[in-house]
């Protein structure tokens, strides 16, 4: 569970076409990160995968069912944004416990995944405070806790790093990888960080103006990059 296929996607804002036929397959499993300069459309395609915004053409299949016409809830999908976009005015646990509420989960359930999520996120003691006496990295966890107790079959990841200091970062590359090795789950992560798409990326896709460049594992793409564009942002342009 958890296959994600996107057959020639294309999206217009007005007259702009954002994304030109994007065609991608992504393994169950399977972490993969995007690259590409400000603009490209990565966060378009990933809100359209996620199913926030709607599809001009092509199809978005996950697990042989195409979804173009899903409401977000029911795609099985979570997304985690660069800002944490969490509720101020309610504690740790009810943050993460939200999207269970809205299911309307009986409480003792909801406990228990709300704490599940906390362990594994080491939040376990701050479940009751607010999101404002946190640190930068730990409000991250709990936007991923968040996702997390909704048992995703894809993870979406748009930048959710990019606030956080260099220290914090590599720490949660190392909690990301961990996390994703024990769920198992499809993750699809943006950055414009070249040392994470390196050391996260099962495999990499670079996209540029709309398309994909080039897409491979990292070495691959780092030693044989398809052309200059490509050799700039993760290549060994020599
Ligand atoms: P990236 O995440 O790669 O930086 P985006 O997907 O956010 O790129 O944006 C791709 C292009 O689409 C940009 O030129 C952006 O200005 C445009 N765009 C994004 N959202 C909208 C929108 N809602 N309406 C019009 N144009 C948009
Ligand atoms: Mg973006």
């Amino acid at each position: 569970m958890g296959q994600l296929n996107i057959n020639r996607v294309q999206k217009f804002f007005g007259q702009f076409e954002v994304l030109k036929s994007v065609d991608l397959e992504v393994r169950e499993g399977e972490f993969v990160v995007f690259v590409g300069p400000s603009g490209c459309g990565k966060s378009t395609l990933l809100r359209m995968i996620a199913g926030l915004e709607d599809t001009t053409r092509g199809d978005i299949v996950i697990d042989g069912v195409r979804v173009n016409d899903l409401p977000p809830v029911r795609r099985g999908i979570a997304m985690v944004f660069q800002s944490y976009a969490l509720y101020p005015h309610m504690t740790v646990f009810e943050n993460i416990a939200f999207p269970l509420r809205v299911e309307g989960m009986e409480e003792g359930k909801l406990r228990q995944k709300v704490e599940d999520a906390a362990r594994i996120l080491h939040l376990e003691q701050r479940l009751e405070q607010k999101p404002g006496m946190l640190s930068g990295g730990q409000r991250q966890r709990v936007a991923i806790g968040r996702a997390i107790v909704r048992e995703p079959k894809i993870f979406l990841f748009d930048e959710p790093l990019s606030n956080l200091d260099a220290a914090l970062r590599a720490d949660m590359r190392i909690e990301l990888a961990k996390l994703h090795k024990r769920l198992k789950a499809t993750m699809i992560y943006v950055t414009h960080d070249q040392v994470e798409a390196m050391t996260m990326a099962d495999r990499i896709v670079v996209m540029n103006a709309g398309g994909i460049a080039q897409t491979g594992a990292p070495l691959e793409l780092y030693h044989k990059p398809a052309n200059l564009f490509v050799a700039g942002f993760i290549g060994n342009p020599k």
